[in-house]
């Protein structure tokens, strides 16, 4: 593949958004500075220079899974637990909305201690603010998100991790690959709008397999999507796998961005931990959301998903400076809006 052909596959997909997988692999091998800024282009077009920030609140990390790569599967003794209370919930997301935050992700480790009727209490009580409410707490059965969703809820995310069902299976004992699916479609059923995504370096994953995963979120009409690159943590597994490559995850962001030109994509946490500035350079390649944890220290320092997360150190003030002072300089500002896909969508 020559520099020729690449630059015939952008210009290409600029007019149509659509790749077929063996150019989404040939990206993901070679597409260079080329690929990355004809998404910071295509970006722009749709969404203009904002970009959009949640308030996080890691609510509880006691988990029930025993997922591979995650430092919070149930079986990590090492793990130091919390839960917060319904008050402590609430009164963070309070905090959120008064210091003009428009959305709020609650999320957790599947923790079965809270039930759904407290979800629910709890969504209520935040929905009394005008804050949008994203959740992130798993899978749950067609009933239960539906009472979700009446309670107030707006968005849901659940990655698929990876879309290869043995990859998937082998990595997540006692869950099935099936119901991952079923959940995402009850979702989008619902009227959620539906986040999903993948985590890119897991042990076994090949290129082609990424290329599917860039497929699947296009076919499934995501909403958002969110790309991780895998950090082994030591008491899992995966403790001893080598982490996932940056440059590759941030190439899977771009391509996803070109099929999915108005759809939101955060710059995430893992992006910034594996790489100085990774955040930076994921929203130079078409990512335009960015999540901050709103949480004390006391709760940051033990939502152990992998080591060393990046921001757990700062505290709101210090992390909302660092983000104006470094999108400054590239043209971008923090958008006043709630920042929902189903908005934008209307410029397509
Ligand atoms: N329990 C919720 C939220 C889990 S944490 C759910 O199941 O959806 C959010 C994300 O962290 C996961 O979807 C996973 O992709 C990511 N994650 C977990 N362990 C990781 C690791 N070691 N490296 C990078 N990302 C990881």
């Amino acid at each position: 593949m020559t520099k020729k052909m690449i630059k015939n596959i952008l210009q290409q997909v600029e007019a149509n958004h659509t790749l077929d997988k063996s150019e989404i692999i040939s990206l993901l091998r070679i597409g260079g500075n080329e690929l990355l800024n004809a998404a910071n282009d295509i970006r722009k077009t749709y969404l203009g220079n904002e970009i959009y920030l949640r308030a996080l609140v890691e609510f509880s990390n006691y988990c029930c899974r025993t997922c591979y790569y995650c430092g919070l599967r149930a079986e990590n003794k090492n793990a130091q637990r919390y839960r917060m209370t319904e008050d402590e919930i609430v009164s963070l997301a309070e905090k959120a909305y008064n210091r003009g935050f428009k959305t709020i992700v609650l999320q957790s480790g599947e923790d079965l201690h809270y039930s759904i009727d407290e979800y629910c209490r709890i969504i209520e009580k935040i929905k009394k603010n005008d804050i949008a409410i994203t959740l992130s707490i798993g899978e749950k059965s067609f009933g239960e998100y539906k009472q979700l969703k009446s309670a107030g809820a707006d968005r849901y995310l659940l990655r698929i991790e990876t879309t290869n069902k043995d990859l998937y299976e082998k990595y997540h004992p006692n869950m099935s690959y099936e119901n991952r699916l079923r959940c995402l479609e009850d979702l989008k059923s619902l009227g959620y709008e539906v986040g999903t995504g993948s985590l890119i370096g897991l042990e076994g994953q090949t290129i082609e397999m990424i290329a599917d995963d860039i497929m699947f979120f296009k076919r499934i009409n995501a909403d958002m999507i969110g790309l991780g690159v895998f950090i082994p943590h030591p008491q899992t597994p995966l403790g001893q796998s080598s982490a996932g490559d940056f440059d590759l995850a941030l190439r899977a962001v771009a391509i996803t961005r070109l099929i999915l030109p108005d759809i939101n994509i955060p710059a995430t946490t893992a992006m910034e931990t594996i790489r100085k500035n990774g955040r930076l350079a994921a929203l130079l390649s078409g990512a335009n959301v960015v999540m901050l944890n709103i949480a004390d220290e006391f709760y940051k320092t033990k939502y152990n998903i992998y080591p060393d997360k990046s921001g757990i150190n700062q505290n709101l003030d210090e992390m909302l400076a660092e983000l104006e002072t470094s999108i400054k300089p590239i043209g971008y500002k923090i958008s006043d809006s709630k920042g929902s896909h189903l908005v934008s969508n209307k410029k397509t």
